[in-house]
């Protein structure tokens, strides 16, 4: 599997949370806490405060009096809400969470692929370097292996730090959601283009709400929060919504598609499957990509696991 659990501060047993245990024991279990953790924290160790099961008194943990919550199903403090599943961050902001799928870990393209000349999977030839990979000029765009629908994806890019070209001939690459809708990638860096095909911009229909770019070669950042159309049939019920941060700073705001991205041709629709692979779009200029991390996007209230 490509879902990484808990890897940084992994228990030797399954982590208990939310859970009333019973008087004796979880006095021992708050005692042992109170006393461990100063100690450790006093000698300064790296290690993060041992993991004792939560204590609560009855009634503390929720009501089944209370009133139900307007457009829910749910009461207010519900004591039957699952709770939300337990993802151990990343130790910074670009390193994978513990539910991450990691589409690149800075060793291999395995997670890829290219399409060969009659229209099969191929391991993709764009080169991999010290930590990164780069988009192979005129080897065609990759795409992943597997299939995605709503997702939160981070990435992260450089356009290359020797500036040549203008406007979209400069640093352009993209990524591509479903294979169909573009979230540009272009140095933007004293560098004048359409404000629908900058750096953020959803291509082709919304300028980013603010361009942040860094100069060219320096690594950039996106996380994108992605949710896919839905269809029935040939109709669509649900049109896709893009947020990107760019950098930290937030270039959209759960913005509407209007359709698939097009260059100079109006963006329309045409139904597709629920997953489709991500693509990284090749446009012949040499854009490198390293620390690619995808989550699938479950929603609110999920069963607990
Ligand atoms: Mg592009």
């Amino acid at each position: 599997m490509d879902v990484r659990r808990h890897q940084a501060m992994a228990p030797a047993v399954k982590q208990p949370r939310h859970r009333i245990v019973a008087g004796a024991t979880a006095v021992a279990l708050f005692a042992t806490a109170l006393a461990v953790t100063p100690f450790a924290r006093q000698t300064g160790s790296a290690q993060p405060p041992a993991a004792t099961a939560q204590t609560a008194k009855p009634g503390e943990l929720g009501y089944d009096d209370t009133p139900t919550i307007p457009g829910q199903k749910w009461k207010v403090h519900d004591i039957n809400r699952p709770a939300p599943p337990l993802v151990t961050p990343g130790a910074t902001a670009s390193a994978p969470p513990s539910d991450a799928i990691v589409l690149f870990d800075g060793k291999d393209l395995s997670k890829w692929a290219q399409r060969g000349p009659n229209g099969e999977n191929i391991q993709p030839k764009w080169p991999v370097k010290d930590g990164y990979f780069e988009t192979g000029a005129k080897s065609g765009s990759m795409f992943t292996r597997d299939s995605f629908g709503d997702v939160q994806l981070h990435v992260e890019w450089a356009t290359p730090s020797v500036v040549a070209g203008t406007s979209q001939g400069r640093g352009n690459s993209g990524v591509i959601l479903m294979g169909r809708y573009e979230v540009q990638v272009l140095d933007m860096y004293n560098n004048r283009t359409y404000a629908d095909g900058g750096a953020g911009s959803l291509y082709g229909q919304w300028p980013p709400l603010v361009s942040a770019p860094r100069p060219p070669g320096e690594w950039q950042a996106y996380d994108i929060i992605f949710e896919a159309p839905r269809f029935e049939g040939d109709k669509l019920v649900k049109p896709a919504f893009v947020t990107v941060l760019w950098n930290g700073v937030l270039a959209q705001h759960r913005k509407e598609l209007v359709g698939a991205t097009a260059h100079r041709t109006e963006p329309k629709y045409t139904p597709h499957a629920a997953e489709l692979p991500l693509t990284l779009q090749d446009h012949s200029h040499p854009v490198r990509y390293r620390n690619v991390w995808i989550r699938r996007l479950a929603g609110y209230d999920q069963p607990e696991r």
